[in-house]
């Protein structure tokens, strides 16, 4: 069934785990999310990222992707969740993750969002709280979930506390759900986006647990997100550049920390680096085992395009000759289904490994199940 994010990670908070959250660009990649969160009984979010929200509605280039091409793909992501979210008997909510705008918040709540997240982290706190209480007030009329950003994730490795630390100040984020009304925050503690993070990247998990502890005695609500969480898994990492990759520096956070902030306050975890890493994989070394699919009609563009991008581990950037598969679900041939495996493969392996390390399996029944219709009631009576 399709629910508010928010049910799914106040369950979390109580119970004390950490859910997974995990991207998705392509309708069979969507299939797999809600499939491998069924086989182990998890509560699932899936998240379309504004661009990916772009690719989704026909734009190679989704850097360039217009509102129009935006809304296109929200309807297309939203089909496909609710054809494979409706009927399941596990908790499924589908998030935009870093939407820029009100409008494309709008956007993706019109085309079946059941959350959204407005990152006004890189205005000043004043604008970032009336953008982002702008956005609640618009969702949650709807029932829909809003998560903030507040703190800057940056690339620099040695942030210090000082008057400029770029860390989110605990002070503020207690401030910035007061005045917001959001149901979830993301936090910057330490991690980062993408797949160079440093050898030894540390999360100061005394950010999550300072914003929590305040927000017992303040008696607020509210659900904590860490963002640029992705593991980058070694031995894919060392997969790729086996079969002619050349990535270089990819390391992301120990598992092991994430495990630990789940237990102090992070509700939510955001990966979509180790998800991009395996399904490059599983291409590559597809290509690589059958040459004869070098030359396929359907699929040949795929495995040039994986080899004139030898350092790029971005699907997006390899499946533009299959565009009807990735918007539509698609399948026109064998060859097209062979890569549409090598997806959902890549996405099982690496978000099951999650679910069982986050704590998220058999954890479905413990999730408050709501529509969104009795979610706006709920908001209506507390005012925000
Ligand atoms: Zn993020």
């Amino acid at each position: 069934m399709l629910v508010p994010m928010r049910v799914i990670l106040e369950a979390a908070d109580k119970e004390d785990y950490a859910q997974g959250a995990f991207n998705v660009n392509a309708v069979c990649q969507a299939k797999a999310v809600v499939n491998v969160h069924e086989m182990f009984r998890s509560p699932a979010i899936l998240q379309g990222a504004d661009l990916a929200n772009g690719f989704m509605g026909g734009r190679a280039d989704f850097m360039n992707a217009t509102l129009e091409d935006k809304k296109a793909g929200a309807k297309n992501i939203a089909a496909a969740v609710k054809k494979y979210g409706e009927d399941s008997p596990i908790p499924v909510a589908l998030h935009l993750d870093h939407g820029k705008n009100l409008d494309s918040c709008i956007a993706a709540i019109e085309g079946g969002y059941t959350s959204v997240m407005i990152d006004g982290s890189s205005l000043p706190f004043e604008e970032n709280v009336e953008l982002t209480r702008e956005v609640v007030k618009y969702a949650h009329a709807r029932g829909v979930s809003v998560e903030g950003e507040l703190g800057v994730l940056a690339g620099v490795e040695d942030h210090v506390f000082s008057a400029d630390s770029t860390y989110t100040n605990p002070l503020s984020a207690v401030d910035f759900f007061r005045r917001t009304g959001v149901d979830a925050l993301a936090i910057s503690y330490g991690t980062m986006h993408g797949a160079n993070k440093g050898k030894n990247a540390v999360i100061r998990k005394e950010i999550a647990i300072a914003i929590k502890e305040c927000m017992r005695h303040e008696r607020i609500e509210g659900y904590l997100v860490s963002h640029g969480s992705s593991t980058v898994p070694q031995y894919i990492v060392e997969e790729i550049n086996g079969l002619g990759g050349e990535l270089k520096n990819a390391y992301g956070i120990d598992v092991n920390q994430l495990i630990e902030a789940a237990h102090c306050g992070i509700n939510k975890i955001n990966v979509d680096t180790d998800i991009r890493l395996a399904v490059t994989r599983n291409m590559k070394e597809l290509f690589d085992k059958d040459t004869a699919l070098r030359n396929s009609a359907t699929v040949g563009g795929i495995y040039e395009l994986l080899e004139k991008n030898k350092a790029v581990f971005d699907p997006r950037v390899f499946l533009t000759p299959i565009m009807d598969t990735v918007m539509y679900g698609d399948v026109p041939d064998m060859d097209v289904a062979r890569i549409c495996k090598c997806i959902e493969d890549g996405v099982k392996e690496v978000v099951g490994t999650l679910i069982v390390k986050f704590g998220s399996v058999g954890r479905a029944p413990k999730v408050k199940m709501a529509t969104l219709e009795e979610m706006a009631e709920r908001y209506k009576k507390a005012g925000i």
